[in-house]
C-alpha cells in the first residue's frame, strides 16, 4: 500500500527530468499520480553538466515554461551563472544557458512536488509491469507489491541495463554510485524487442580549492543582462542566488600526448565501442582522435554548488584509468595540483526505439504505456523534460474529465521545438543519442525563445496547466505588446515612422535608442494615453522590436516552405555523389550515402538531415540536371 492506496490514475517510473515534468503535468491536470524512483532525494538530478539550456535546448525550456511546466522555474530558482549564447547573432539562434546549483535544483524539485496534494512520491525500484491483453495495468516493485494504475509512464533514463566504465573495469549503475535497473530492463526487452544500446560519458570532478584560478581567464555571470527562463518569474517570490564566476582553460600538446599514449586503456576500446555516443558531446579521447590537427580544446571550469567545492570541468569527459585521468588533469594550466574528487567515466545503457510510439508518446504495442526521456534514445535534460511534459499531458487526456477539450495532443513542427523533437523521434531512425538543434527546425524563425509564450501559453491554459494568475499576467503582457506594435505599424504611416521602422529592422539599432533619439515629447504623450504608461517604461519594448525586426524574414521563410512543398517529389538521381555537394556536414553526407534517398520527400525521414541541408541539396539538384 502506498499512502494507503494501491491504485492510482497514473504511475510515473523515474524521477529524472522526464519523470518530474510528467508527474507535475498530470497532477496539475487533476490526475492522482504516484511517482516511483530509486531515491526521492535525487529528483531532478543533473547527472552530467550542472547547466540547463544552450542552443536549441533553451527553446525547449521556454516552451515547457510557456505551457506551465517546471524546468524553467527550477532553473531560475537555482541559477548561479547566466549566459546568452550566440548573442551577436539573430534571435532565432540566440540561447539562454543557466549554470545551476545542483543541490538547490534537486531540493526545489522535491519541495514543489511534495507540496502538490495529488502527487505521491516514493523511493523504490520498479521491477516489472503488469500487462494483460496488451494493456498495462500497473507495476510490480522490488518487494513484489503490485500497484495498479490506468496509465504508466516509463521515464527511466540511463538506468536500464546500465554499465559504467572506467578503462577496462565496469560496474552496474545509471550514474556513478547509483542503481542499475536490470530486472525492468530484462522485462521490457521481452515486451518490446526493438531496442538498442547507446553510450555517453562524464568528466572527473575536481576540488575547486586545489585549482589555481589566478592563472585562468574568468567569465562573469550575465545575470540580469541575460533573460531568465520563466516568463512568469514576476509571479513567484524569487530570491536569486549569489552569482559565481566560471573559469576557462585549455588542453595542450602534453595533454594530447598523454591521451594518445594511453588511448588503448580507454573504455572506448572495450565493448563500449559497440554502442554509439552523442556526436556533439564527445569524450576527450574522441576529440583528440577525430580532430588530430587541433592543438588545444577549451575547458570551462564550472562550480556545481554554492555549498560545496566541486568543479565540473566541461569538455574533459573521459574513461581512462584513474591514474591517467590525474595526469591529464595535471597537464592543464591552473590544474597542475588539482585533486580529483570523483573519476570521469563512460556509461552504456539500453534504449527503446521511439518509432514504436505515437506522437503522444504512447506505445503502439501496449495500451496505456507511455515512454518519455532518455529511454527513447535522446540525450539531454531539456529533451527529457519536454518529452515528460508531452507524456504527462497525453496520459491525462486519456481520462474523461470536466472541461476536457482534446482527446490527445500532438505538437506540430510549426508550433514548437517540442513538436520537432517528438516528430523526429517518432519518424526518424535513432543512429546516435538525439539532441535538439535549431537547424532541425525548418520553422526556426517562428520558434524563437522570445515568443514561446505567444505560441503556447493559450494552449497551456486550455489544458489546465496555466493558472488563472498566470493567464491574467500573460494577457496583460500581450496587451502591452499589441498596443505598442500597433502604434508603430497600423497608424497612418508618417515619413518619420518609415524611417523608424527601417532602422529597427537594422539589427544594430534598438527601439529604445530610436525612441530617445527621435521621439519628440508630443509623441511620447500620445503613446502614454494609449498605453497608460510611458513608452520607455514598457517592459516589453524589446519584444516589440523583435516582432518588427522579424516580419520580413518570416515572410521569406513562409515562401521557402511553400517552395519546398512544390519540390518534395523531385527525384534524386542514383548516381549522385553526395560528398561533392559543398556546404553539407559530415554527418549529413554519411547518412545520405547510407540511406540513398530517391526523392526529396525521403530526406525528411533521415536522421541528421536538417532543413538547411535540404535547401542545399535542392539547389544542387537544380544545377545537376
Ligand atoms: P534520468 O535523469 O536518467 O532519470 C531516470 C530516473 O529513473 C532516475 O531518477 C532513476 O532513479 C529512475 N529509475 C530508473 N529505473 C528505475 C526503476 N526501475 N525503478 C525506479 N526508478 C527508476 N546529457 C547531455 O545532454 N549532455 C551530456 O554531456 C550528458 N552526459 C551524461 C553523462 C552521464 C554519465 C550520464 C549518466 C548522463 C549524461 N547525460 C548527458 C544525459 C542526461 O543525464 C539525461 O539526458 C537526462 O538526465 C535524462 O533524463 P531522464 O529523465 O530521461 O532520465
Amino acid at each position: 500500500m502506498f499512502y494507503g492506496k494501491n491504485s492510482f490514475d497514473i504511475i510515473v517510473v523515474g524521477g529524472g527530468h522526464a519523470g518530474v515534468e510528467a508527474a507535475y503535468a498530470s497532477a496539475k491536470m487533476g490526475r492522482n499520480v504516484l511517482l516511483l524512483t530509486y531515491d526521492v532525494g535525487n529528483l531532478g538530478e543533473t547527472s552530467c553538466n550542472p547547466a540547463i539550456g544552450g542552443i536549441g535546448k533553451s527553446n525547449l525550456v521556454k516552451e515547457i515554461d510557456a505551457l506551465g511546466g517546471l524546468m524553467g522555474r527550477l532553473s531560475d530558482l537555482s541559477g548561479i551563472q547566466y549566459r546568452v549564447l550566440n548573442s551577436s547573432r539573430g534571435y532565432a539562434v540566440r540561447a539562454t544557458r543557466i549554470q545551476i546549483d545542483r543541490k538547490i535544483y534537486k531540493q526545489k524539485t522535491l519541495s514543489i512536488l511534495l507540496n502538490i496534494k495529488n502527487i505521491c512520491v516514493y523511493s523504490c525500484e520498479v521491477t516489472e509491469l503488469i500487462i494483460k491483453n496488451n494493456t498495462v495495468l500497473g507495476v510490480i516493485v522490488n518487494n513484489n507489491d503490485k500497484i495498479f494504475s490506468s496509465i504508466t509512464i516509463l521515464a527511466t533514463g540511463t538506468f536500464l541495463d546500465a554499465k559504467i566504465y572506467i578503462s577496462k573495469f565496469y560496474s552496474y549503475g545509471g550514474r556513478i554510485n547509483d542503481f542499475c535497473s536490470r530486472n525492468l530492463a530484462c522485462f521490457l526487452k521481452h515486451l518490446c524487442p526493438d531496442y538498442g544500446y547507446l553510450k555517453t560519458g562524464t568528466p572527473p570532478r575536481i576540488d575547486s580549492t586545489t585549482v589555481n584560478t589566478k592563472k585562468l581567464f574568468t567569465q562573469e555571470s550575465a545575470f540580469l543582462k541575460s533573460g531568465f527562463f520563466s516568463v512568469f518569474r514576476d509571479l513567484y517570490n524569487y530570491n536569486f542566488l549569489p552569482q559565481v564566476k566560471c573559469y576557462l582553460t585549455n588542453t595542450n600538446s602534453v595533454t594530447h600526448k598523454i591521451i594518445l599514449d594511453n588511448i588503448h586503456k580507454s573504455a572506448l576500446f572495450n565493448d563500449l565501442l559497440k554502442s554509439v555516443g552523442p556526436r556533439y558531446c564527445l569524450s576527450l579521447e574522441d576529440k583528440i582522435l577525430k580532430f588530430s590537427s587541433k592543438l588545444e580544446h577549451q575547458i570551462f571550469l564550472e562550480l556545481e554548488s554554492l555549498s560545496n567545492t566541486v568543479i565540473y570541468p566541461n569538455g574533459l569527459s573521459m574513461s581512462l584509468p584513474i591514474e591517467i585521468q590525474k595526469n591529464v588533469i595535471h597537464s592543464i594550466c591552473g590544474m597542475e595540483k588539482a585533486k580529483i574528487i570523483c573519476p570521469g567515466y563512460a556509461i552504456k545503457y539500453l534504449f527503446f526505439n521511439p518509432n514504436n510510439l505515437y506522437r503522444t508518446l504512447e506505445s503502439k504495442k501496449i495500451n496505456n504505456l507511455f515512454f518519455a526521456g532518455q529511454i527513447n534514445g535522446t540525450t539531454g535534460y531539456e529533451e527529457a523534460a519536454a518529452q515528460g511534459l508531452v507524456a504527462g499531458i497525453n496520459a491525462s487526456l486519456k481520462f474523461n474529465f470536466k472541461g476536457k477539450i482534446f482527446n490527445h495532443l500532438k505538437f506540430k513542427r510549426n508550433n514548437s521545438y517540442i513538436g520537432v523533437l517528438i516528430d523526429d523521434l517518432c519518424h526518424k531512425s535513432i543512429e546516435e543519442p538525439y539532441r535538439i538543434f535549431t537547424s532541425r527546425a525548418e520553422y526556426r524563425l517562428f520558434l524563437r525563445e522570445d515568443n514561446a509564450d505567444y505560441r503556447l501559453t493559450p494552449l497551456g491554459y486550455k489544458l489546465g496547466l496555466i493558472s488563472e494568475k498566470k493567464w491574467i499576467f500573460f494577457n496583460k503582457k500581450m496587451d502591452y505588446i499589441k498596443c505598442a506594435y500597433n502604434y508603430f505599424k497600423n497608424k497612418k504611416i508618417s515619413k518619420k515612422k518609415i524611417f523608424f521602422l527601417k532602422n529597427i529592422r537594422n539589427k544594430e539599432i534598438s527601439i529604445k535608442k530610436l525612441i530617445s533619439d527621435y521621439f519628440i515629447e508630443i509623441e511620447k504623450i500620445k503613446f502614454y494615453f494609449k498605453l497608460n504608461k510611458k513608452i520607455e517604461s514598457n517592459p516589453y519594448l524589446k519584444e516589440v522590436e523583435i516582432l518588427i525586426k522579424y516580419e520580413n524574414y518570416l515572410k521569406k521563410q513562409k515562401k521557402e516552405i511553400k517552395k519546398f512543398d512544390i519540390y518534395k517529389n523531385i527525384k534524386i538521381p542514383k548516381n549522385i555523389n553526395f560528398s561533392k555537394i559543398s556546404g553539407l556536414s559530415k554527418e549529413v553526407i554519411e547518412n545520405l550515402n547510407k540511406y540513398k534517398p530517391s526523392c526529396l520527400r525521403q530526406l525528411y525521414k533521415i536522421t541528421g538531415i536538417t532543413p538547411a541541408a535540404i535547401i542545399i541539396i535542392l539547389i544542387f539538384l537544380q544545377k545537376f540536371k
